[in-house]
């Protein structure tokens, strides 16, 4: 894959403890042990989209001056991603406090510190200019959101994936060529529940293109004039499904840059994340879970075929 992406977005360090339950407010217990990792959605899709083979893939995002903010810069420049473009800014990194219980559910607390001062200034519309693939996700302010998408150039693609959930202002909406959601943001944008064709098919009213991701029953790819398709997902043993969704995201971008369009490229690309999202699911980890394109590409060409 040979194109240029830009990601947009969030970069949080995780701090992670099993807990035997998840405690009730006022009360203290004891887990495990403190596990310190990188993640945040913006930061795991740029990681996730220069593993997947998009050789030139820059992250625009912000950090803090602060320990925390050097091992995301060590992730993402040993991913590859260029971070030239990172804003270094008078505010604590990003943080999310995640508690896992032993049936791995998780309770999160996101403190989005440096994240909420995230902008598009004259470097990185620079950069944006000349991305093939503009990928935006929401844990940072919507101006800049809007702001990356208006500095694509002329047929480049800019696509958001909208999580986590807010209302999009028009200015936004008009902007999209791909839009990639899971089933309870799907549901959130059109404001009730519904089978995933439906969703898609609703949404199609606002975006040329929707990807509704379905966990392990895999993708819906619904494009404007065209049937709608389900492409399955490959049968994995799961461990930690933290992640599947910003690999998808990342891969998805990666597959789209090297393919030029969002037309038919849409179908391929999505059998190639779906086949990511798998393998991230059997390893633990947000960044640290990312499959290399190899092995992407491999699973992807052993999945069943994609049905109407
Ligand atoms: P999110 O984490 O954003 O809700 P999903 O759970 O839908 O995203 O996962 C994104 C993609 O990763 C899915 O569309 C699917 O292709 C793949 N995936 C996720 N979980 C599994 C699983 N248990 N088995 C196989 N593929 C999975």
């Amino acid at each position: 894959m040979t194109g240029r992406v830009v990601v947009v977005g969030s970069a949080n360090v995780d701090l992670v403890v099993d807990v035997p339950r998840h405690p009730a407010g006022g009360e203290t217990i004891l887990g495990g042990d403190l596990r310190r990792t990188p993640g945040g959605k913006g930061a795991n899709q740029a990681v996730a989209a220069v593993r997947a083979g998009a050789a030139d893939t820059t992250f625009v995002g912000a950090l803090g001056r602060d320990e925390s903010a050097d091992l995301l810069l060590a992730s993402l420049d040993g991913a590859g991603v260029r971070t030239d473009t990172v804003d270094r800014v008078d505010a604590p990194t990003g943080t999310a406090l995640i508690t896992v219980s032993p049936d791995g559910e998780n309770a999160i607390v996101v403190a989005p510190g440096a994240n909420s001062r995230v902008r598009v200034g004259a470097a990185q519309a620079r950069r944006i200019a000349a991305a093939d693939v503009v990928l935006a996700q929401l844990e940072i302010p919507l101006d800049a959101v809007v702001a990356a998408a208006r500095e694509r150039r002329e047929g480049a693609l800019f696509v958001l994936n909208a999580a986590p959930s807010r209302d999009l202002p028009d200015t936004l909406w008009e902007q999209l060529d791909v839009l990639v959601v899971n089933e309870h943001e799907a549901a959130d944008l059109v404001g009730r529940a519904a089978p995933p064709e439906e969703l898609a098919s609703a949404l199609l009213a606002r975006v040329p293109a929707v990807v509704v991701t379905l966990g392990a029953g895999g993708s819906l790819v619904a494009r404007r004039g065209a049937e709608p398709l389900r492409v399955p997902a490959a049968e994995v043993v799961a461990v930690d499904t933290t992640g599947a969704g910003d690999t998808y995201c990342g891969v998805l971008a990666a597959a789209l840059a090297g393919a030029g369009t969002a037309g038919s490229g849409l179908v391929q690309a999505a059998r190639l994340a779906g086949a990511a999202g798998a393998l991230a699911v059997t390893r633990p980890g947000a960044q640290d879970a990312v499959p290399d394109a190899a092995d992407v590409v491999a699973l992807a060409g052993r999945l069943p075929a994609d049905t109407k």
